[in-house]
């Protein structure tokens, strides 16, 4: 049985991710937080993706959280580019990383809402 970090059910997936363990902080602007992560579980790792844009309007900030599930080596390869130069989205892109992502997506004015898809890596637009 796969640990709660890539259960099924998005919800218990997203609270393992929340308790996980931060490794390195690659962006840190107040509507783009990328940072890579640590299940305590079962040792797996994640880049985790946070984008905001704002809601001048009302206030109401839409946020969307992806979380990648990374290979060893792609976590070795962001950290040693992280370790050369400041990170940023066109090193994430050039992962090229298609697989079962997780997006939970708290949208203006709606539910929020997470689902796996199998998906290429996007950043969402964020201010
Ligand atoms: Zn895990």
């Amino acid at each position: 049985m796969p640990c709660s970090c890539l259960n099924d059910d998005p919800r218990i997936a997203l609270d393992a991710l929340r308790a996980a363990t931060t490794l390195r902080v690659l962006i840190d602007e107040s509507h783009f937080i990328v940072s890579t992560r640590r299940c305590p579980l079962c040792g797996r790792c994640f880049l985790s993706i946070f984008t905001e844009t704002i809601d001048w309007a009302d206030g109401d900030d839409p946020q969307v959280w992806t979380c990648v599930p990374l290979e060893s080596h792609e976590l070795d390869r962001l950290h040693a580019a992280a370790d050369r130069e400041p990170i940023t989205e066109d090193h994430l892109l050039g992962l090229s990383i298609r697989r079962r992502i997780l997006v939970r997506r708290a949208p203006k004015a709606q539910p929020e809402s997470a689902d796996w898809a199998v998906r290429d890596l996007t950043i969402p637009p964020h201010d």
